[in-house]
């Protein structure tokens, strides 16, 4: 896809054409980087739109086999009957006829983003919202590139009321275009005044720098995500791509392109922690997580 291209693009514009996928469930137990914090994930798209864009050049979730089946990444479907999947899945943990409920700890979304374009058409994410209001989970975290997430800040609220749910955007980096770097999915300052605007509602706020991309003004930067949001998780592809020192990452055009645009600094690991320690002395420790533990902290 051509990068200067990508916002004519009828996919990410969500406007094409899309395949509905069957599914009897829609809740999936999780396993690996993520068990940690969660029991399952929920992905109500099959694929990603945003593939083309910045977020997509070194997506970890790409490398999913049993998502792309070899395919080129992107987004491939919707899945059909989301209410019903999710209903029937939620009383078979929470009540079962025998035995005590499970818990029912969610991310949404884990392969797929709940906001994307096409979203805005097909409501799969709001409707997902609706069942758990009468469904509720254990705890939610709503993980999402896009400000899209500000539309269901009425249901977000109020299930807020009913278990604790985090929202969670990304916000690799500072810089409204990264030199070398496709676009982003959505404006990196639009992000943040949607996640001030999510925690001004009283909603759980975080902002996931994940990875870490060249930040332009790690200080202004600092500020602005004391303002906006309840904690920040901290993130480096070489130690959370989930493979051993960003095995993953290596094959994708990330460092590639870091070096190619003098910014090679930013692929190895002291960035980080650099970045941890300002970031730290602007919002405090505490507030200020870093790779698995921090996202498995709900
Ligand atoms: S939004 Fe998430 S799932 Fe989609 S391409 Fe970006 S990183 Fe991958």
């Amino acid at each position: 896809m051509n990068e200067t291209s990508l916002a004519d693009a009828p996919e990410r514009a969500g406007r094409g054409p899309i395949a509905w996928v069957e599914n009897k469930s829609i809740l999936t137990p999780t396993s690996g980087y993520l068990a940690p914090g969660f029991t399952h994930t929920i992905n109500a798209y099959q694929g990603c739109s945003f593939a083309g864009a910045l977020c997509g050049t070194f997506c970890y979730a790409q490398h999913n086999h049993w998502i792309t089946h070899g395919r080129e990444w992107g987004l491939y479907g919707a899945k059909a009957d989301v209410r019903s999947a999710y209903r029937r899945d939620h009383d078979r943990i929470k009540r079962p006829g025998r035995g005590e409920p499970g818990r029912l700890v969610i991310y949404m979304s884990s392969s797929t983003d709940p906001y994307l374009p096409q979203e805005s058409r097909l409501g799969l994410t709001r409707a997902l919202l609706e069942e758990m209001l009468e469904r509720p989970p254990d705890a939610l975290v709503i993980q999402t590139h896009h400000i899209q997430i500000e539309r269901d800040l009425d249901l977000i609220a109020a299930l807020s009321a009913k278990s604790p749910v985090w929202a969670s955007i990304t916000v690799e980096t500072d810089q409204e275009r990264l030199p070398g770097f496709p676009p982003h999915a959505c404006s990196p300052r639009r992000r943040l005044e949607t996640l001030g605007r999510l925690r001004a509602s009283g909603i759980l706020t975080q902002a996931a720098v994940s990875p870490l991309l060249p930040l332009a003004d790690v200080e202004d930067f600092g500020r602005r995500l004391d303002a906006a949001c309840d904690r920040v998780i901290l993130d480096h592809f070489l130690i959370g791509d989930g493979s051993p020192g960003g095995a993953r990452t290596r094959r994708t055009s990330l460092i590639g392109r870091l070096a190619g645009s003098g910014q090679e600094r930013w692929a190895r690991l002291e960035v980080l922690w650099e970045t941890r320690d300002a970031l730290a002395g602007i919002l405090g420790a505490s507030r200020v997580l870093v790779g698995r533990e921090g996202f498995c902290a709900v």
